[in-house]
């Protein structure tokens, strides 16, 4: 699998244009971009340079936070930014409670509900809707937390299954689902939903809830089992690295960051 790089892992050092040309220097042909980095270079220009560069949108982040008041709004705007990106996938992270609730079951409903409503405008700008799975630790920032809970709502708002394109599926991020007994199982059961496969590494002291993700080999995620499941359940997309990491590669070189992702690629 070919290696893109989710910008949010040199996000500290490097403005979008830096990325795009950094990843062409590196020879690393995927990008997936986060959207505050696209509307700070703007639409259009971050389009021209993606292609100018020879690179390959591997996905759009994010759309979701469906507790927003204005979260309609912006996952329309969303969703035609990735169209003209050309992103295969516009990635979900789908919020928590709203302020004051502790209503845990009914946010969830309510997250369906609302991806319900957008996906026929997805669908209409040939844009999928990946859904993220977030680590438990995350919940109040996404209140789906497994894979399996993740393929039961898409199996609830596409109950025909997923023919050729689905109009929604998962992003499958190894740093929110490694722990998961049930992850193997649930990787092959998403076959044709696999819309995005992102890569980092869990540090067994882990320092901030967030931003302390570790570089692919430096910790205990089983990389290769993981990656062979995902190819097994027919992903042939890129495998993106996405690393926040606030006490780390935050603070180092991005040269050195890319380099770094490269080398390790073999134990990914
Ligand atoms: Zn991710």
């Amino acid at each position: 699998m070919e290696l893109s790089l989710n910008t949010a892992t040199v996000r500290k050092q490097w403005n979008l244009a830096q990325m795009i040309d950094g990843c062409a220097r590196h020879g690393i042909r995927g990008l997936s971009p986060w959207r505050d980095q696209v509307a700070a270079l703007g639409l259009q220009k971050t389009r021209a340079l993606i292609k100018e560069h020879g690179l390959t949108v591997t996905g759009l982040c994010r759309g979701g936070f469906f507790a927003e008041k204005n979260w309609k709004d912006d996952n329309l705007r969303a969703i035609e930014e990735a169209h003209v990106l050309g992103a295969p996938a516009l990635i979900l992270v789908v919020g928590g409670m709203p302020p004051g609730s502790k209503d845990l079951s009914s946010c969830r409903q309510r997250i369906q509900d609302c991806i319900a409503e957008i996906l026929p405008e997805a669908r209409k700008a040939g844009v999928p809707l990946a859904i993220e799975p977030l680590h438990p630790m995350q919940v109040t920032r996404a209140a789906v937390n497994t894979l399996e809970q993740a393929l039961d709502m898409c199996d609830a708002l596409e109950p025909g299954g997923a023919q050729g394109t689905p109009g929604v599926g998962v992003a499958v991020d190894v740093y929110h689902v490694w722990w998961d007994p049930k992850l193997a199982g649930q990787i092959a059961r998403g076959r044709g939903r696999i819309l995005g496969y992102h890569i980092c590494d869990w540090l067994p002291a882990t320092r901030d809830l967030f931003n302390d993700r570790g570089m692919m080999g430096d910790g205990v995620i089983d990389l290769p089992s993981i990656r062979k499941w995902v190819e097994a359940a027919g992903y042939s997309g890129f495998q993106e690295v996405e690393i926040f990491s606030e006490l780390d590669w935050w603070r180092r070189d991005p040269d050195e960051v890319l380099r770094t992702c490269k080398e390790r690629l073999p134990k990914c």
